[in-house]
């Protein structure tokens, strides 16, 4: 594949055929789970190994074998290592740590339903992931093996959904989605796609970084006969976009499906304003948009990859001139215990004075904005023709 900005690329670590190599199935098949699975392809320090003592009945480990294979050997501090190798210092209690940092239980009207927001909802289709995030902030679900929703869980989910009008919108979340079979993926699309009320469903998964061949030509033809359907995804790190990942992102997007990234800040993985800005350039090739750059949660055994939040506004505030508006993911965090989700951003205005606000931009410059006062011009017979869409 030929693009203007670099790829990575990678040596499987297990050596099979092609037609193995690329088949998700047999990546999920032969997925790394235990520490003699780990030893038998990395040397591991002893934080990693006492990480798998300590996230025994805690959190899931697995990685598949793709993801692993874009490790840089020899090197602990390789940032796509940290995301899935376990280590001692998920025992360390961290601040305000909880195993529900969203407050997600509170805003659950069915077992596999989320609704904090008016016009949306999340449906939690499955707990199983390609590999699990060392970070992952919905650990008090994710990896429990609960794979597919029970029957009566689902038509309670779908029920919900026909009987609140106001949703429009319905997430596909987990877990990762795209780890249930094509039929399922359908069933789910087809169900929801039925309820009259809702116009728009985004599917958020990881495996367009982390196992980018489960994107098959099926899967793309179920997308175009159910659209519109957005992909939220998440790429923390340049090295995740490899040949293979951006092949299957250009499929995505070729066949009408818009693509956005979710991306986490992470302490020692990603925390550095040139590596975003290598990742965006990357991405935003692809014709992926970088969307949201998230603080990391204080979910239990991630304090280590939390960073302070004045580090993540300076981040913010070098990106803020040098990348383009189009490149910039929005700096957000959700609010502790179900506060919902808020952006915030670095600091440019220096006073009001009146009616004068003095900002100083990324670079320097510095003027006063006057801002006049006038009174609304909007017709209010124009105004109430949108006014029933709102109210929710
Ligand atoms: S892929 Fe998402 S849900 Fe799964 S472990 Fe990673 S962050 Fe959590």
């Amino acid at each position: 594949m030929k693009t203007k900005v670099q790829l990575k690329s990678y040596e499987p670590i297990i050596k099979t055929t092609p037609e193995n190599w690329y088949d998700w199935k047999w990546q999920l098949r032969n997925s790394l789970k235990t520490l003699e699975d780990f030893e038998k392809h990395f040397d591991l320090s002893t934080n990693e190994k006492e990480g798998f003592q300590i996230s025994k009945n805690k959190f899931k480990i697995e990685v598949s074998p793709y993801y692993a294979s874009l490790v840089e050997k020899g090197h602990f501090n390789d940032p796509v290592r940290q995301t899935f190798m376990p280590n001692s210092l998920e025992g360390q209690t961290g601040l305000q740590e909880q195993l529900d940092p969203l407050g997600e239980k509170n805003n659950s009207p069915t077992a596999r339903v989320l609704h904090r927001y008016p016009d949306r909802a999340l449906f939690l289709v499955t707990d199983l992931c390609s590999l699990y995030c060392r970070y992952c902030t919905r650990k008090h679900f994710t990896g429990k093996d609960q794979a597919y929703v029970k029957k009566s869980e689902y038509e309670q989910s779908i029920d919900y959904f026909k009987r609140h009008s106001q949703i429009k919108e319905v997430l596909i979340s987990g877990g990762d989605p795209l780890t249930l079979s094509n039929e399922r993926i359908e069933t789910i699309l087809k169900d929801l796609y039925a309820i009259p009320h809702i116009e728009l469903i985004r599917i958020g998964s990881r495996i367009p970084a982390t196992l980018p061949m489960r994107i098959d030509q099926q899967l793309i033809g179920i997308f175009k006969k159910y659209k519109p359907i957005y992909l939220m995804t998440h790429f923390n790190h340049p090295n995740e976009v490899t040949y293979d990942a951006a092949e299957r992102l250009e499929m995505l997007v070729d066949n009408g499906v818009p693509v956005f990234n979710q991306m986490v800040l992470l302490n020692g993985v990603n925390n550095d304003p040139a590596l975003i800005y290598a990742l965006s350039r990357r991405l935003l090739h692809l014709r992926v948009k970088p969307y949201y750059m998230f603080q990391c949660d204080p979910s239990r055994g991630s304090d280590h990859f939390r960073t302070p939040v004045e580090q993540s506004l300076q981040i913010q505030k070098k990106l803020w001139g040098r990348a383009s508006g189009l490149s910039l993911p929005n700096l957000s965090l959700d609010i502790p215990s179900g506060g919902g989700k808020v952006g915030f951003t670095p600091n440019f205005l220096d006073r009001v004075v009146g009616n004068e606000y003095q900002f100083t931009g990324w670079d320097g410059v510095s003027e006063k904005y006057i801002s006049p006062s006038q009174d609304s011009v909007i017709l209010p017979h124009v105004s109430e023709l949108y006014q029933s869409e709102f109210k929710i």
